[in-house]
C-alpha cells in the first residue's frame, strides 16, 4: 500500500504517521529522514544534496527525486511506504508519478489530516515548555498543575518563539498555500481522502483504516 500524508503542522501527522506504520508494516518516509540517510550513506545524491543545504539553498527536484527514487527501492518499500513531506509541490508530484509508473507502481491513497486552521492556532499557541527540564505543557489540554510554573521543578514556563499566535497563523498560511494546489492535483485523480484530524488521536486513525481498508 502506497500512501502519501498531508496535513498543516500541528494536525498530528506525526502520531498518526507511526500508527500506521504498526498497523501496517509499511515504513514512514518523511523528507528529512530521506535526505539524512542518503547523506549518511554518502551516496552521490546525498553529497549533492548536501552541497546544496550547507549553503541554505533548497535541493533542486531532480536531486530530491533521484533520492525518492534510490529510498523506495530499498527492500523495506517492498508492501508499500507512506511518504510525509514529498510532494511539496505539483511538479513534484508528476515527478513522483512518473518514477512510480515506471516502477509499474502507484500512490493508492493520499490522506489529508483535516484540522481546521483555528483549531491549529488554538493548539500550537498553547504550548509552553520549561526552559530548565524541557518538560511540554499545554494551557488547556495538558496544563500543569499550578498555572505557568512546571511540575517538575517549579520553573516559569515559557512559550517558544515559533509558538507565538501571530507566527503560526502565518507559517499555517503560507504552508496552506503550498498544499492547496497539491490537494487539488489529488483530488482530480481521484486519491484523495480527507481524514477529520478534529478527534481524538484513535479515532482518527480509525477512520484512516476505514478509508485505507474498503
Ligand atoms: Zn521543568
Amino acid at each position: 500500500m502506497n500512501l502519501i500524508l498531508m496535513g498543516l503542522p500541528g494536525a498530528g501527522k506525526g502520531t498518526q504517521a507511526e500508527k500506521i506504520n504498526e498497523a501496517y508494516h509499511i515504513p514512514h518516509i518523511s523528507t528529512g529522514d530521506m535526505f539524512r540517510l542518503a547523506i549518511k550513506e554518502g551516496t552521490e545524491l546525498g553529497q549533492k544534496a548536501k552541497e546544496y543545504m550547507d549553503q541554505g539553498a533548497l535541493v533542486p527536484d531532480d536531486v530530491t527525486i533521484g533520492i525518492v527514487k534510490e529510498r523506495l527501492g530499498r527492500d523495506d518499500c517492498k508492501n508499500g511506504f507512506l511518504l510525509d513531506g514529498f510532494p511539496r509541490t505539483v511538479a513534484q508530484a508528476k515527478s513522483l508519478q512518473a518514477l512510480l509508473e515506471e516502477m509499474d507502481d502507484s500512490i493508492d491513497y493520499v490522506l489529508h489530516v483535516d484540522v481546521p486552521e483555528e483549531d491549529l492556532v488554538e493548539r500550537l499557541a498553547g504550548r509552553r515548555i520549561c526552559p530548565t527540564c524541557g518538560a511540554t505543557y499545554h494551557v488547556t489540554h495538558n496544563p500543569p498543575q499550578k498555572e505557568g510554573i512546571c511540575d517538575n521543578d517549579g520553573s516559569k514556563l515559557m512559550q517558544r518563539e515559533d509558538d507565538q499566535a501571530e507566527t503560526v497563523k502565518n507559517r499555517l498560511n503560507v504552508n496552506l498555500e503550498q498544499m492547496k494546489p497539491l490537494l487539488d492535483f489529488y483530488h482530480d485523480k481521484g486519491n484523495l481522502v480527507k481524514i477529520d484530524g478534529d478527534q481524538e488521536i484513535d479515532h482518527v486513525f480509525k477512520d484512516i483504516q476505514s478509508a485505507i481498508e474498503y
